[in-house]
């Protein structure tokens, strides 16, 4: 009996590769965390399993308390799991050494939460330029120091605020400071930005200027983006919505 393939299927195409073959951007196998109060384990998530593809603009909503905010830092390496592991495009980063974390966090995740997180005591342009000064040390930022403040007005200019760039946080409107944190985070051209509740500060209209600024990122500039939200008119922008539902995605 021949074992040769029948010509019929020899002339047939190769199968495309399904789309979960492409390496994911960050990806969380079974992971754990668990809190402890006292001695008390206080499980929050217990076994996510969740991958971003390149170009993906995925949301993650789930109520209060469901570990949102836990699972965004995780994947951001702001924090290690109790159990399983994160990759990033295919290669496990949660164990490594804090140091790496760090390096690997500047350079490839960008970063932007409720509430801001500006310095402020810094201008709008200080504030957008102020993770490099640290990432680089003062001698290596003074001598690119016109290069990077070129690019920090290109980008304060992309998210509208390049008539903003002196004024300080407390003279800024909610919206105006969230765009400035768009802004720094961009500066380290991130593969992929992860967001907490970026919409949660803001009022509805505010609040939908600033998603169509990050879909208006994702879709001309390919960037990956995860968004926490407990919005679902918000979530239901996003080409994906994962939902945690205690301690475990429910897609
Ligand atoms: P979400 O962002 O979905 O609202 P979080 O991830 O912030 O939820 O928190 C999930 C649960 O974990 C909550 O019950 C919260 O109280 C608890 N939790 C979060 N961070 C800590 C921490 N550092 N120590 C102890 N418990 C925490
Ligand atoms: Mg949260």
């Amino acid at each position: 009996m021949s074992t040769a393939t029948p010509p019929l299927q020899r002339t047939k195409p190769a199968p495309k590769p399904p789309a979960t073959a492409k390496t994911a951007v960050l990806a969380a196998k079974q992971v754990k965390k668990s809190y402890f109060k006292g001695k008390l384990e206080v499980p929050v998530l217990r076994g996510v399993d969740f991958a971003v593809q390149p170009g993906e603009f995925v949301a993650i909503i789930g109520q209060s308390g469901s570990g949102k905010s836990t699972l965004l830092h995780l994947l951001g390496t702001l924090d290690a799991p109790s159990a399983g592991e994160i990759t990033f495009e295919g290669n496990r980063i949660d164990n490594l050494p804090t140091a790496s974390r760090d390096v690997l966090r500047n350079k490839y995740f960008g970063m932007i939460f409720q509430f801001y997180h500006l310095l402020p005591e810094l201008s709008m342009l200080e504030n957008v330029l102020a993770p490099l000064m640290i990432s680089d040390g003062i001698w290596k930022y003074l001598c690119n120091r016109g290069k990077y403040s070129a690019r920090a007005k290109e980008l304060l200019d992309m998210v509208g605020l390049s008539h903003r760039l002196t004024h300080k946080p407390k003279e800024l409107s909610g919206g105006e400071m969230q765009r400035t944190a768009i802004a720094r985070a961009l500066m380290s051209q991130p593969k992929v930005l992860l967001a907490d509740e970026p919409t949660g500060n803001l009022d509805q209209q505010t609040g939908e200027e600033i998603l169509s600024l990050l879909k208006k990122l994702n879709e001309e500039q390919g960037l990956s983006i995860i968004m926490v939200t407990h919005d679902q008119a918000i979530a239901r922008q996003a080409h994906r919505i994962v939902r945690l539902v205690e301690g475990r995605v429910q897609e």
